[in-house]
Order: structure tokens, then sequence, then C-alpha cells
């Protein structure tokens, strides 16, 4: 199952001004990942023009919000939030800067996770509200994560309400967003990937709901259900669609489950989906596999350094990639034979 990324920001921390980048928590450290990364066997693809390190540049970054797989797009501070607008596709995600204390003064929703030393900048990953951002030009997140009372200085921030996809009452509007999904190319190019169920997709159940669930995988029946009355954008419902059958996957590859699991180094994140549980993480692990074969599948995005950005959200990503890009579905990939053997999570 997928639930609802519950955010427990950590209260008003006010350490007051520091000479140096603070120390991350210890759930995160620096390491060195662009080397073992980017230096894979697919030399024509580390060379695009696209290559991550390049586009990270600037106001660009990657970001995964609300627990999906990061996109890249552009960062814009606007009075008190910050605005992220995805490159592809997707809605501008608005990512306030503060939240209101007990006191009603202002905590910064900023946090530095983790400093990632590449060549030729570092990158940055922080924690705003429910997103994680990635970025080598960090600007006012830094500037909050070095000094947390700034936050008083800033103009009011704004946020936009999350509209989920489905009005929580029209079961029937619910059904045309699953039926819409069921005979997209996006849902006929992972069922080709990771298998077809043996049922048309349904509603989460009522219980399912009160237990704050997006998505189900349904042993039983071998069917998948999903609740767009609580799933607030496309990506999400796609990514639970990719997750729930993942479920699926791994129940019928056992063997090629332990062998992920084997390897499988654990979640640091505590707010990230599936810390702390196995064989939640091994669902979230392939369903974004899944969400990077995509993104890279053609010439211009396909840049295996990408591949370490997604390891570090959900460690065992890289090998799930290394195992699904063998399958027949992913024959003309771009990266065929160049990921990168190496492991990238620590
Ligand atoms: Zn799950």
């Amino acid at each position: 199952m997928i639930r609802l990324l519950l955010i427990v920001l950590a209260g008003a921390l006010s350490i007051g001004a520091v000479s140096a980048v603070p120390t991350p928590p210890p759930a995160y450290r620096a390491v060195e990942t662009g080397a073992d990364v980017a230096r894979g066997d697919s030399a024509s693809a580390g060379d695009s023009a696209s290559a991550i390190k390049e586009r990270l540049a600037g106001d660009f970054a990657l970001v995964s919000v609300a627990g999906l797989p990061p996109v890249p797009g552009r960062l814009m501070q606007s009075a008190g939030s910050v605005v992220f607008e995805p490159i592809e596709e997707g809605d501008p995600v608005v990512l306030p800067l503060f939240q209101m204390a007990r006191d009603s003064r202002r905590a910064s929703a900023v946090r530095l996770l983790q400093v990632v030393e590449s060549d030729p900048d570092s990158r940055f990953l922080f924690h705003l509200g429910n997103a994680v951002i990635e970025t080598a030009a960090p600007g006012i997140l830094r500037d909050l994560a070095l000094e947390p009372s700034r936050v008083q200085d800033l103009d009011s921030a704004w946020t936009a309400s999350d509209r989920t996809l489905a009005p929580g009452v029209d079961t029937a509007a619910a059904i045309a967003i699953i039926r819409e999904l069921e005979t997209s190319a996006y849902a006929d190019s992972i069922f080709s990937v990771l298998g077809y169920p043996a049922h048309p997709i349904g509603l989460v159940d009522e219980r399912g709901i009160r237990a704050g669930r997006l998505g189900e995988y349904l042993t039983r029946r071998d069917s998948i259900a999903l609740s767009p009355s609580y799933i607030t954008s496309r990506a999400q419902l796609r990514h639970a669609l990719a997750h729930e059958l993942a479920h699926r996957w791994l129940r019928e590859n056992p063997e090629s489950a332990a062998s992920l699991s084997a390897s499988l180094q654990p979640i640091r994140d505590s707010l990230r989906y599936g810390y702390a549980d196995r064989e939640e993480q091994l669902a979230e692990a392939l369903a974004f596999a899944v969400h990077f074969l995509q993104s890279t599948a053609s010439n211009e995005t396909a840049d295996p350094e990408l591949l370490a950005s997604y390891e570090r959200l959900v460690p065992g990503t890289g090998e799930a990639v290394r195992m699904l890009i063998t399958f027949p579905a992913y024959a003309l990939h771009p990266l065929g034979g160049g990921i990168p053997m190496s492991r990238v999570s620590d």
C-alpha cells in the first residue's frame, strides 16, 4: 500500500547564526557520489548537454514533492515561499519557507539534509515542507539553514490549496479518472514492465481510506485499488499505480525480490515513505526505478548521473534499475549497458 506522506516538521529551531553550513542530522552525511555515478561506461549519455550537474546550476533544482520521484524544474522565491516549476509537466508547487509555531512566531521550514560533494559544485539537499530539494544554488534555503531567525524578516508566505483529482463524494468522477489512467499509454508501459493484474483497477474502500491509503494491492483478488479522491496530482496517481504494481511484481518474483532485498540499504530519512519498512521500501525502489527509466528514455534526457539523486531518496533504486533495464520492455533504452555498477547509496 502507499499512504499519505505525513510530514511532521521539527519544532522551532533557533540556533542563531553560525559561521559555516550547519551539520546535517546524523541520518545524513556528506558523500562523494559524483565520480562513482557519472563515470559509468555510457560516455555518450554522461556527456549529454542535459547532464544533471549542468542542469542543477542556476535556479534549477531536482525536487521530490510529497514523496514522489524527483523531477527537474526551477525554483523561485516569492515573498515567504519558494515556488517550484517543473520543466516537463505538472503544476507549480508552492512551498512556504516557514510555519507558525504555537507562540505565533515563525519557525523556519528549511532543514539541511545533506551536502553532496560533486565536481564542480557541491549540491545541497534540503527538506522544505513536504518536499526534498536538491540544488547547486541553494540561495535563500542556505541562508535560512544558516540563520533560521531570518524567517522573521520575510514577507508573508502563501500556499496553494491541495485540490484532489476527484471530489471526495464523487465515485463516478473517481472511477472515470481510474479508467482514463488504465487506458493510458503510461499504464500500458508500466503493465508491460511489471505485469497485468487479473482485474481492472478499483477504488480503495472506506476502510483503506480511513487508514490513509492512496493505493492498495489486493493479493487475493490480484487487483489494484487507487483513491483519486485523496490523490492531488497526476504524478501521484501514476506513482501510486507503479508502487502497487511493484508489490504485485515482488510477490510474483520471489527470487528477484530476495536478491533486491539482500542488497538493500535502509532509508535514512525518517520522513520518506518506506522508512523502517523493508517491503514498502522495495516497492518504492521499484516504482522509483520505473520512473527513472521513463524519465531517461530519450537521448536528450538519458543522464545516468540522475540515478544517484533517486538512490539518495530511496536506496535500492539503483539495483532495481540495473535489473529492470535488462527486461525486454527496455531493450531500446538509451542507458542500456550504461548504468554504473557501483552502489551509490553510501
Ligand atoms: Zn506499499
